[in-house]
């Protein structure tokens, strides 16, 4: 509607021209280098305009001339943008489905099509990897180290390989200096953590699972477990230095932490009754006897109350194990001290009450011990000790990582290394009795947090 009205008014303003100037009729003349033109003065307007539009014309299309090779690169630039980026998608596609060739042959084109390092250089890294070139992803990974905008990335992929490869000192160095980089970023904390471990650097270690925790790498209640574990390590670390008050302030912040976890009471109790503090030797091992029967603290019992008459320590282990009447291992700490005190009947009824619970291998070795010591009856300690070379194999510290046994607990394992895997189990493999904390070369353990066994 209003485009309408515009063009009738601008039709009525060329027609309004025109009546004014046929109502003022005149003539240009010309005259120049010895010619006369003379006009009347409507067809020398018309002549004027028609030189007008054809000088605009001429100047649009010599612009039009001269741009073009700018037009064409322009052109050219984004169809070659637009081929990188496909190549780029085309290799990312290939790295899912692990088409190491292809991978790299998109790498390669992106790389040549696109100025974008990051993303070009990263792809070649993965497609490398992918194809089992270490050497030249590492390359990638260098070079990515020296843009800020990829440092960290590049951090990354070389930690990876140096986990990977075993190489733990190296993954350590790379781990702290990404944590510079990036402090927050949780998959570094738990790796950083587990590595700090692992290297048996306990008090870095404690400081990097607090920041793990608070940036949600590791659960809570997985967390308190940890800290227990390497304060306990720093226990055994502070006693090898001769430092009694330290091993034992440590020893009972891990127990106050987790008043069940075996480990922790045995740890506190052997070092109470060490010191001669019996009485709160025997509450902690009561304590955690209620959750945790364990032979260890039986062990450490044993110790407490090893001043007493024989018939005096049955009577003290009758009142540690009410913490837990119906377990097997109480039954067992009965027999035991029964067995010492010569109370035979009543050793015989808890190695009979043991062994409906749970049969195994050392009970009917108490057994065999119960025949010889009351009866003198070798042949019967014989058919025993048979029974208990068929019977289910004994719990002990196996490693949840690698099956090795260890004779004693401690927060690495012996044979691979690996933090906290240690748990009080019935062995799946056969394994060797390993001392706790040398770290055999088996270094191609994951470096990962695992949960918590136990
Ligand atoms: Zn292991």
């Amino acid at each position: 509607m209003i485009r309408a009205l515009w063009f009738l008014l601008k039709v009525a303003i060329v027609i309004a021209a025109a009546i004014w100037l046929a109502d003022r009729p005149g003539t240009v003349s010309v005259h120049w280098l010895g010619y006369a033109v003379e006009a009347p003065f409507w067809v020398a307007l018309l002549v004027a305009l028609a030189a007008l539009g054809i000088a605009a014309l001429g100047y649009r299309l010599l612009r039009g001339v001269v741009r073009t090779p700018t037009r064409i690169r322009r052109f050219s630039r984004t169809r070659r943008r637009e081929r990188g980026y496909r190549a780029l998608t085309q290799g990312m596609v290939a790295i899912a489905a692990g088409d190491a060739p292809t991978a790299r042959k998109m790498a390669r084109k992106a790389d040549g099509l696109l100025n974008e390092p990051p993303l070009t250089m990263l792809l070649s890294a993965q497609a490398a990897q992918l194809q089992g070139d270490e050497r030249a992803a590492k390359q990638y990974f260098n070079a990515m180290l020296e843009r800020p905008e990829t440092a960290f990335l590049g951090m990354r992929g070389l930690l990876t390989q140096a986990i990977k490869s075993g190489d733990r000192v190296e993954a350590l160095a790379l781990a702290r200096k990404a944590r510079n980089l990036q402090p927050n970023t949780p998959w570094l904390l738990g790796t950083l953590y587990d590595l700090e471990a692992r290297s048996g650097d306990w008090a870095a270690a404690e400081g990097t699972l607090q920041q793990a925790i608070q940036a949600g790498a590791i659960p809570t209640a997985e967390g308190r477990r940890h800290r227990t574990v390497l304060l306990l390590e720093r226990s055994f670390e502070a006693e090898r230095r001769g430092r009694a008050d330290a091993a034992l302030s440590h020893a009972q912040a891990a127990h106050d932490l987790m008043p069940g976890f075996v480990p922790a009471a045995v740890r506190l109790s052997r070092l109470l009754a060490a010191d001669d503090r019996l009485k709160p030797a025997a509450k902690v091992v009561e304590r955690a006897w209620r959750q945790s029967p364990h032979p260890e603290l039986a062990d450490v019992y044993r110790v407490v109350v090893d001043s007493y008459d024989p018939l005096t320590r049955v009577k003290l282990f009758q009142k540690l194990v009410r913490q837990s009447p119906d377990s097997a291992e109480s039954h067992i700490a009965l027999a035991r001290v029964a067995m010492e005190a010569q109370l035979w009947g009543e050793a015989r009824q808890h190695v009979t009450r043991a062994l409906e619970i749970e049969p195994s291998r050392r009970l009917y070795r108490l057994l065999a011990e119960l025949e010889r010591n009351e009866r003198n009856d070798e042949a019967a300690a014989r058919d025993w000790l048979a029974k208990a070379a068929a019977a289910p194999a004994d719990p002990a510290w196996s490693c949840g990582s690698c099956g090795a046994v260890s004779h004693a607990w401690g927060g690495l394992c012996g044979h691979c290394g690996a933090f906290d895997s240690l748990s009080w189990k019935a062995p799946t493999v056969t394994a060797s009795l390993m001392e706790p904390g040398t770290l055999a070369p088996a270094l191609n353990a994951p470096a990962t947090v695992r949960p918590a066994t136990a």
